[in-house]
């Protein structure tokens, strides 16, 4: 159960005042709606639909407190925007933000991967770029031979319970390769944190062709 908070006036009046001072603990529900709790009572909010169900919103129609703290704390990350449900990074362990029906290990921004990130394997040093992600855990995940992703030596310092990814080494992608392309090609399977991110979207709209002739 969240506690109830209050956060500081930043010089604003009214609503928009009593939205930051007023104690209130905002929790989000399963569909996508947030109960708010204040002293003066318990209401519902629908941010996409904007509605709450105190009197100030239900019967007057203003932008009531409970909306607008609502709005404010997500803004903040202090709770999940509409139908994002909170997870704990496999790799940091931070809090983060995934759809609702996200299944399996999930992993925070600075450490998910992408398809078309250039990435380095920290093992070899090797340059890698990521075809796709698998979402299972490393140590349900098999590799080509059948031996599970987990069970490797090079991969013993990496987490168990870490997601896997599959990445083609940089210098076997073909030069043609656009982002379409790249779930199809034979590539190795590797632990989210055996890959360190280079480079956000190396393999985008552009492909590695098209790149290298810019370059
Ligand atoms: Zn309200
Ligand atoms: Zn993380």
């Amino acid at each position: 159960m969240r506690r109830k908070t209050t956060l500081p006036s930043d010089g604003l009046a009214g609503r928009a005042r009593r939205a930051r001072v007023e104690p209130m603990a905002v929790r989000p529900l399963r569909d996508g709606r947030y109960v708010v709790e204040t002293d003066g009572g318990t209401y519902v909010v629908d941010v996409e639909a904007r509605t709450c169900t105190c009197p100030d919103n239900a019967i007057r129609h203003a932008r009531c407190k409970h909306l607008r703290r609502v709005a404010i704390e997500i803004t903040r990350g202090e709770v999940p925007p509409p139908g994002r449900r909170s997870a704990t990074c496999a790799v940091c362990g931070d809090e983060t933000f995934v759809p609702m029906d996200a299944t399996g290990p999930q992993l925070c921004r600075d450490h998910e991967h992408r398809a078309g990130d250039l990435v380095r394997d920290r093992e070899s040093g090797g340059l890698l770029v990521v075809t796709r992600a698998l979402g299972t855990r490393a140590d349900e995940t098999p590799t080509e031979t059948g031996k599970l992703v987990a069970a490797f030596e090079s991969n013993r310092d990496y987490g168990n319970h870490e997601p896997v990814f599959e990445a083609v080494y940089l210098d076997s992608l073909p030069v043609n390769a656009g982002l379409s392309d790249l779930g199809g090609l034979h590539a190795y399977r590797f632990p989210a944190s055996r890959l360190s991110r280079v480079e956000r979207g190396f393999v985008g709209a552009r492909t590695l062709g098209e790149r290298l002739a810019r370059a």
